[in-house]
């Protein structure tokens, strides 16, 4: 007999999530992580009195997303969300909220009145098209924009699709720019939470497929109209937050809820996931070896050839998940600055991107009393060199909030991959079943939908949907 359910490999939010519905559902889990702390991505610590965050986070979906339901389902302590505020450009004039709907863009003046009114029209045309479902998917923001628009708008548009897509204009579908402004809203299926799971019913039980089948329609058509309606309602930051306490409160909300059967070791790199076989029968680490009905991988999908014996056509797609790297600049500024005097985000877009966030706004505690804490995070072109991308980086915001370097007590720099696949047009990404019976996938490669922990959380309710089926859950 194995000695666990399910092995989780790595303690992410992803393994995590999946450790505490797998425990929740009565499973012995083991959760393996390889550093010496829990959390990957999504965690605080401190430097110099200022607590920091592993890069700057709006969590999103909260109204009815996936970590909505899983914390409504398995959560048994909640964080405590503090409205996200607003997005902003700022220029050397200062903040513009960056226009949500219609009505907005028209007073969008950062860019010239011709731009607005050229990118109202195409951004129409592509809600229409995608109401109707004929916007081609594989159409990338590049080519669907109009022609004749000034430098500075292509700019603009070319500073927002790195942080919703992870690449650049030519990479990024239009579909991904309308789902990452909150125009088109992901759903959580229903049936994922059912007692039996949708397959086993649908094929004896016709009735139930046909009331399946009309909810379906409903739900589509409702879908269409109000993505149209969204031309004039819509909000960018719909239902978005940032925990009261830092990411780490929500860390810590997850490790609370975590159930006793599930058991959390750290300082564990798997180095091999075992087969008997041919199914999933456990880990190797580099001093051990556990086994398990299941093995639930939560780091890079990119990295399973190295740990597995996959087949050639299914490690020619995993060739195909393209990253992005990322490098954010905490600055711990001695005194508040009114620069900073919102919630939510700022962008810059001229000659050069950051995404900021002053977090310590949201919570005065994540700064000593009387400071400010501000996140600035950049995207990494390929094969640049860090040490002098820090030093561009740097410049750059000093040229945006003049004055700001003589505030700065504190600077904290991380290197990160933000999401384990970018959405590109070309882009693979997993899905939860992998080539080996018994072997699941989670975490930000292996789901499309949203961003972040929230697309952490959309592949732990597709797990839970995939084991059901093979009634391993
Ligand atoms: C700068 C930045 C900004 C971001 N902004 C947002 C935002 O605004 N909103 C949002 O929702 N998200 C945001 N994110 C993304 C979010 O933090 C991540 O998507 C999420 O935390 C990923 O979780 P994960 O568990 O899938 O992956 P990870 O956090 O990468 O976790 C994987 C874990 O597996 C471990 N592991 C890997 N291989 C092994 C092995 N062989 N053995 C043992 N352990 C292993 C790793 O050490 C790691 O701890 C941001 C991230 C960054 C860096």
């Amino acid at each position: 007999m194995a000695e666990y359910d399910v092995i989780v490999v790595g303690g992410g939010i992803s393994g995590l999530f999946s450790a505490l519905t797998l425990g929740r559902h009565g499973k012995s889990v083991l959760v393996l992580e390889q550093n010496n702390f829990v959390g990957g991505n999504c965690r605080s610590y401190s430097v110099d009195g200022f607590q920091v965050d592993t890069g700057p986070h709006a969590i999103t979906h909260l109204k009815e997303g996936p970590l909505r339901r899983l914390m409504d389902e398995y959560f048994t302590y909640m964080p405590v969300f503090v409205d996200y505020g607003h997005y902003y450009v700022r220029t050397e004039k200062g903040l513009t909220k960056i226009p949500s709907n219609l009505k907005e863009f028209a007073t969008f003046d950062p860019l010239p009145k011709k731009d607005r009114f050229l990118l109202s029209q195409s951004l129409t045309k592509a809600l229409t098209l995608n109401a109707f479902g004929m916007l081609d998917t594989n159409l990338s923001l590049c080519d669907f924009l109009p022609k004749g628009l000034s430098k500075d708008t292509v700019d603009f548009v070319g500073a927002i699709a790195p942080f919703l897509s992870g690449k650049s204009m030519k990479e990024t579908s239009v579909n991904r720019i309308l789902y990452g402004s909150s125009f088109v809203r992901d759903s959580v299926s229903e049936y994922i939470f059912d007692e039996e799971p949708l397959t086993d019913r649908s094929q004896n039980d016709a009735s139930y497929t046909s009331m399946i089948t009309e909810k379906l329609l409903k739900y589509q058509l409702s879908a269409r109209l109000s993505t149209l309606g969204r031309l004039a309602t819509n909000k960018v930051a719909y239902a978005q937050a940032y925990p009261r306490g830092g990411l780490k409160s929500l860390l810590n909300a997850v490790l609370y809820s975590m159930p006793e059967t599930v058991r959390i070791r750290t300082g564990m790199k798997v180095t091999r996931i075992l087969t008997e076989k041919g199914n999933a029968s456990g880990v190797a680490t580099n001093n051990d070896s556990i086994t398990a009905d299941a093995v639930v991988y939560s780091g890079f999908v990119k990295s399973l050839p190295s740990l597995v014996e996959l087949p050639e056509d299914y490690i020619e797609d995993l060739s195909r998940i393209e990253q992005t790297l990322s490098l954010t600049i905490w600055l711990g500024l001695g005194e508040k600055m009114k620069e900073f005097d919102y919630t939510g985000s700022e962008v810059w877009f001229k000659d050069g991107a950051y995404w900021a966030m002053p977090i310590s706004n949201y919570d005065s505690s994540i700064a000593p009393k009387g400071k400010q804490l501000i996140g600035f995070t950049f995207i990494i072109k390929e094969g640049e060199n860090i040490e002098s991308e820090k030093k561009r980086a740097l410049a750059l915001i000093q040229r945006a909030i003049p004055g700001i370097e003589s505030r700065i007590e504190m600077t904290h720099y991380q290197v990160t991959v933000p999401e384990k696949a970018a959405v590109t047009i070309n882009g693979y990404f997993a899905g939860q079943r992998s080539p080996i019976p018994g072997l699941y996938l989670v975490g930000t490669d292996t789901d499309n939908r949203s961003m972040g922990v929230t697309r952490a959380a959309f592949s732990v309710l597709e797990l839970m949907k995939a084991m059901k089926e093979d009634k391993r859950l």
